[in-house]
Formats: C-alpha cells, structure tokens, sequence
C-alpha cells in the first residue's frame, strides 16, 4: 500500500450520504485514515492539498455480494439459468482453480472494483484457496468482508468440490483465526455456506454457531432460484427462508444474496428478524431468475445493500451498472417513482455498509469515519448539464468517471492509476492462468 499522508480534498462538490442528505461544495480533511473536519477549512501546512473543484467527492460504494474466485471465468458462462450455470460451467471451473488461478482471478476483480469507485466487499470464495485471496485483499488496499463458501451435501455438489462437515468446519475455523479482524480490522471474515442445496443440516448449524462465537458475519446464498427452493423443499419439507431460519441464518449478523421468491411469511421473517439483504439486479437478470421484490423491502425497513455478483453472471464488477438497473427494473411493476435515484445510492454506499454491520466506520462522509472518499469527474459531456445529483450518479455516469479511490486515507487508485496493482501484468496472468485452467480441465 502507498504511504498513508494527511490529506486535503479541496472544494469538491461532497456528497456525504450522512442521515440529513447533506450535499455542500468545500474541502475535506483526512487525518490518519480518519475524515477530520468537513466545510470551508483554512490554509494547512501539514498536508497534502487537492484540487477537487470539478469532482463529486462522494463514500466509495460497498458490494455487499461478489465473487471474486469467478473473475477469471467472465464470458465462460453466458445464457444459462442458475442451476446449468452452476453445473455445466462454474463448479467444474471453480473445481480446477489452484493458488495461481485463484490468485489472478482475485487480483483481476479487485482492480476492477478499484477501477470502479468500489471501497469496500462482502466476498463468497471458493471451497479452496481462500488464503490467496485474503492475501490479495491485504496487499491491494480494499477492504472486505470474505469467507470460502462450505459445500459438504454430497447429491448436489460434484466431486472436485465436495468436502466433509468436519473440514469444511476446521478450514473456516482455521481461516478466522488466520484473518479475522486483521489490518486493523480492514479484512474481516464471513462464514459462507453455499446455499442450502449444497448443505447438511449439521454444517449449517455448526456454521452458524461458529460465526457467533468468533463474531463474524454470514453469508449465503437465498431464494434465487424456483429450482433451488424446490429442491430445498423436496429435502426439508420446508420453505427455503424458514430452513434458514431453523439452522441460524437469519438475524442481523446476517447476509442473503437475492431474496427473489419469498412466499408466505417468508417477507416478515426478514423485517422480524432484520436480516440483510445483498440485491444484485444484473446477475437476477442474466441468470434469468427473476426480479427481487426490493420495493417493499424497501417499505418495510429491510437492510439491503447492492452486488455485482460473480463476473460470469453479469459480467462486470461495476457499481454505476448495479445502480442503473436497481432503479430501473422495478419500475414497470411499482410505477417510475417507486425508488428515488437517492434511494439507489444510499444502498450502494451506507446501505451496504449497514448489511456488513460497518456503518458506524464507513459508507457516509462524516467526521470521525474512516476515509473511503471516492473522486467522480463532474464535467463529462455524458453527465451535463444535470438537474439531480442523485439521478447524475444513477442513470448519467459511468465507471470510467471516477478519477480516485482511497481507502482509510490511502489512494488504491489516482488520476485512474492503480497505486497497488500493476494492470497490465494483472490483465496478462488472468489470461495465461485460464488458458492452464482450461488445459487442466481437458487432460
Ligand atoms: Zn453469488
């Protein structure tokens, strides 16, 4: 990571994304990592100065569902729903991933999300190498949320990924203790069964038990799928969402990706129990598994942040496209201001911090917050002249717009410059390690 100065952002147009909706044109000093003092600050001699006078200076955004163990597979999967998808592509890619390959693939989606104006990641892994890609989060400067996905039910999960209840249980363990709260509390883990199709009940439970006792958060997969909660029910004889319940997996230390079919009650079990919810419009569309009944999550007070998924069901790690279609889709069903452009970008910032339980640190431009400060050019001629911030930001600009992107004070990214990993070499071993993958798979 580059050297941690004390920075002055100066007269950027802040949109802070705090409680009142602040939006004011000043400076912003960053001290320690740490966001200082916010409005018109004065001559200083200790610090770096920035002239932000044709920027946004806006919270960096917050995926609160990604893969990055799938960068390496974009376009290897295009036009299949969820369960072919999985079966006929992923699993058997994901099955061949060794250190190297995994560690291309981290390396290829962080620099994306840096790209991006993305701070900050609640990651699913693989069943193996999770150590690569902690490592990976440690060196480029990201902060995240991650955990290697668990899969021990031998009828649905192939061979080269299955492991047992108790391995999959001693290498979760072992990874806590391993990343747990390191970086000063920067990396963090989440315990991440699959989804309920590729889990005993007894990993499920032992699981939810572990996250507790060690204080982590969890993380599946739910209710993407009609195919997967039939399956779920065919077991369980129960609703997807009320199994998930039953073995621990609902509260406020907890994340569901999708949340597209909820029946019954299954709605008010995610008000009463304050579950989070990750929506991820692109990889619902492109897996053609339906459209999530945000809006009356949204009514009803549920936490729900935003996610690019993995890179082969969407096929971007791309923050401006998520925030596009959360808008978007739902239109046509709950009428054109049924969710505000605000509305969007809140869970794309201090939305997404709530479901990771890191509000209180991150997602909004406040003094005493950790500084994840993302720099958005104000002058391109696709976003001018504009009338709405907000709706600038969700239906205007781009990914290419963002011009920084800092975490705790340190720039992952300047004038488009990654600061903490070489792109072209990035670029160059995400290609020769899937080209060795695809070799592997063959022989
Ligand atoms: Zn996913």
């Amino acid at each position: 990571m580059s050297v941690r100065e004390n920075i002055l952002l100066r007269n950027g147009l802040v949109v802070t994304m705090n409680q009142e909706g602040d939006i004011f044109r000043g400076d912003v000093l960053i001290e320690e990592g740490r966001i200082s003092k916010l409005g018109k600050i004065g001559k200083t001699s200790s610090c770096r100065e920035i002239d932000c006078s044709n920027l946004i200076i806006m919270p960096g955004f917050v995926h609160t569902h990604i893969h990055l163990c799938q960068t390496l597979f974009r376009g290897q999967a295009d036009d299949l729903t969820l369960m072919d998808w999985l079966r006929r592509r992923i699993w058997p890619l994901e099955s061949h991933l060794d250190p190297a390959s995994m560690r291309a693939s981290a390396r290829l989606g962080i620099a994306e999300l840096i790209k991006g104006g993305t701070t900050a990641i609640q990651d699913m892994g693989s069943v193996r190498h999770y150590d690569v890609v902690f490592e990976e989060l440690q060196h480029s400067g990201l902060r995240a949320v991650g955990g290697k996905c668990m899969m021990d039910y031998s009828e649905t999960v192939p061979k080269g990924l299955l492991e047992t209840t108790s391995d999959s249980l001693r290498q979760t363990e072992r990874l806590i203790k391993m990343w747990h709260n390191r970086e000063d509390g920067r990396l963090r883990y989440a315990v991440a069964p699959r989804f309920a199709v590729s889990c005993t009940t007894e990993l499920l439970r032992d699981a939810a038990d572990m996250a507790r006792e060690h204080g982590c958060l969890l993380h599946t997969h739910a209710s993407e799928n009609r195919d997967e909660i039939a399956l779920v029910e065919k077991r369980e004889r129960l609703s997807n969402l009320h199994f998930l319940h039953k073995y621990g997996f609902t509260g406020e230390d907890v994340t569901l990706a999708h949340c597209i079919w909820l029946g019954g009650n299954e709605k008010q079990l995610i008000v009463d129990t304050n579950t989070g919810v990750a929506h991820c419009p692109s990889s619902n569309l492109k897996l053609a598994s339906g459209i999530a009944p945000l809006v009356d999550y949204l009514i009803r007070d549920v936490r729900v942040g935003l996610g690019a998924d993995g890179a082969p069901c969407n096929n971007n790690l791309d923050m401006f496209m998520e925030m596009r279609l959360a808008a978007m889709i739902h239109k046509p069903r709950y009428g054109a201001d049924a969710i505000t452009s605000e509305q969007v970008v809140r869970m794309a910032t201090i939305g997404g911090a709530e479901v990771l339980n890191m509000a209180d640190e991150v997602g909004s431009i406040e003094t005493g917050k950790k500084a994840d400060i993302i720099g958005i050019t104000d002058e391109a001629v696709h976003t001018q002249p504009r009338r709405d911030i907000y709706g600038q930001l969700v239906y205007a600009t781009h990914y290419h717009d963002v011009q920084f992107t800092m975490v705790e004070g340190s720039f992952l990214m300047e004038k488009r410059e990654l600061t903490t990993i070489d792109e072209q070499a990035t670029v160059a071993a995400a290609t020769s390690e899937l080209r060795k993958l695809i070799d592997r798979i063959r022989s």
